[in-house]
């Protein structure tokens, strides 16, 4: 775009906005240009902040008569730079952050429509006020919007009961790449009336159009919540509980996460405040979750009846069992803080596998040995929802050294032992971050040539002039 054409976008930019809607100086355009993680340093042409979806499809018109890219943003805690632009300087970073209101909440429905920039723990506040509970929670949620969840299908701690962010919407709008607004809005359950767009926008990534409102599910409360710390020798003790307590426990199991016990110690010294209620004496630590329509006295001796009897067969070493409320928060806290902790550690390998659970021990102890014989000194920081057959098989660069050019030499090595071995298991080198523009080179790789070209038609039918979010996800 020339300088003169620059400044007519930007004017026209500004006369649907107004003109303290649309950032173009460097130090307004900061925050927006680079990732959550810091491996991002795009340079926006512009910023604009729409301030509902009339005015998101005026600027996306826009856009496409001058043939500028788009790249949507929410709460920019994406993991693979999804939501940073290129470095060009000619495209438009679109932040849906002022589409913040909850539209409707309906308890007969049991639905919330939510715009695409209200941050998630909103969204959980504004149901649970009603008496309902919206169960998607990850670490992230005191930013992460509605529309970056659903527009990377993020999953979270509570999929294992009630699935990932797809499983949580009913119905979308969304502006099209020319502009136009769908209403699909539904707050139906049932709906087989052709080809399924709502799924196609969601998990797209900001490649398709832009998400501005979602319809999103409720559900009841549970009446009582126990959350327990249990200390396993060997990931099969791990998935062997996970079994047992879906047993015993059923659609009560809402939550089971695996953390290695060098995780904890990184939280641990990054965080100390935060408390372990164990000593860590294995090399696994599994965090469960019971919730229960009875009474805290009926989910408390379930979940000790389950632990207890895994105790007894020697399958778990040692276990707490959160008795207040304050007590499960740190739990989580624990759980939680693990990224943080590797952040505040240095620069680390992140993969976020799926692999079926009934191979996971095997994929981690294998994938152990041949990380470790190829990289010497890297740490392991193992971690994530094994309810789910997710793990974050994070590779932190060894204490001595520089990380940077551990990094440098090393990531394409590591990411070809972690992702072959879990293509080896039948499972995915992306379970619930997204592609982004991390992963681009991955999908490639991995996903047949049939995959490729149905996922190029695509973008292509929807996005002719390939506008949206380019380099993203899937490459022309
Ligand atoms: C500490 C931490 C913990 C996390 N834990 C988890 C976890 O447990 N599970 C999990 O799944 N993820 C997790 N994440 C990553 C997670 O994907 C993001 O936090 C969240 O889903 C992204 O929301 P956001 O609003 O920040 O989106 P952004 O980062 O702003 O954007 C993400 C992607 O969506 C696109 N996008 C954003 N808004 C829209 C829109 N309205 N329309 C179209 N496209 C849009 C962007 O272009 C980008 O491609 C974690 C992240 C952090 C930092």
């Amino acid at each position: 775009m020339s300088p003169p054409e620059r400044i007519r976008f930007l004017d026209a930019m500004r006369a649907l906005l107004g003109a303290s809607q649309v950032l173009d100086h460097a130090a307004d355009l900061a925050p927006y240009a680079t990732d959550w993680r810091g491996r991002y340093h795009g340079k926006p042409l512009a910023v604009a902040l729409p301030a509902d979806t009339a005015q998101v499809a005026e600027v996306v018109q826009l856009c496409a008569t001058h043939g500028v890219p788009v790249v949507p943003q929410g709460g920019n805690t994406g993991l693979v730079g999804g939501a940073t632009p290129d470095a060009s300087g000619a495209q438009l970073l679109l932040s849906l952050k002022r589409l913040n209101r909850i539209r409707d909440l309906s308890a007969a429905d049991g639905v919330l429509v939510a715009e695409a920039g209200c941050v998630l723990q909103n969204v959980q506040d504004a149901a649970q006020q009603a008496g309902l509970l919206f169960p998607l929670s990850l670490a992230a949620e005191g930013s992460a919007t509605i529309g970056g969840v659903l527009s990377t299908n993020a999953g979270g701690t509570a999929v294992l009961r009630y699935g990932n962010a797809r499983a949580l919407c009913l119905g979308l709008e969304v502006v099209t790449p020319q502009g136009e607004v769908w209403n699909g809005l539904s707050a139906l359950r049932k709906d087989n009336t052709g080809y399924d767009l709502r799924d196609l926008f969601i998990g797209a990534e900001g490649t398709l159009g832009i998400i501005t409102a979602a319809s999103l599910q409720l559900f009841t409360q549970p009446l009582a919540q126990r959350t327990a710390l249990a200390l396993v020798a060997h990931a099969q003790d791990a998935v062997d509980l996970l079994q047992q307590a879906r047993a015993a426990l059923g659609a009560g199991l809402t939550a089971f996460e695996l953390m290695s016990t060098h995780s904890l110690q990184l939280v641990q010294r990054h965080f100390p405040r935060l408390r372990l209620p164990l000593e860590l004496s294995t090399p696994w630590c599994v965090l469960l979750e019971l919730s229960d329509s009875e009474s805290e006295t009926h989910a408390q001796a379930r979940l000790e009846a389950v632990l207890g009897a895994a105790l007894e067969q020697g399958r778990v070493a040692d276990v707490a069992v959160a008795q207040s409320l304050a007590q499960a928060q740190g739990m989580w806290a624990l759980r939680e803080h693990i990224p943080l902790a590797q952040a505040q550690e240095g620069l680390n390998i992140k993969h976020d596998i799926a692999v079926p659970i009934s191979r996971m021990a095997a994929f981690v102890e294998s994938t152990a040995e041949l990380v470790t014989q190829a990289l010497p000194g890297a740490r392991l920081v193992v971690f994530g929802h094994l309810g789910d057959g997710n793990l974050h098989y994070n590779v932190q660069a060894p204490i001595e050294g520089d990380a940077a050019v551990f990094l440098a030499r090393h990531q394409e090595t590591c990411n070809r032992i972690v992702h072959d071995a879990a293509a080896a298991c039948g499972g995915s080198f992306s379970a619930e971050h997204g592609v982004g523009q991390l992963k681009t080179e991955e999908l490639l790789r991995y996903k047949s040539p049939v995959v490729l070209s149905m996922m190029r038609a695509i973008k292509t039918a929807l996005d002719p002039h390939g506008l949206m979010n380019p380099g993203k996800v899937i490459r022309p």
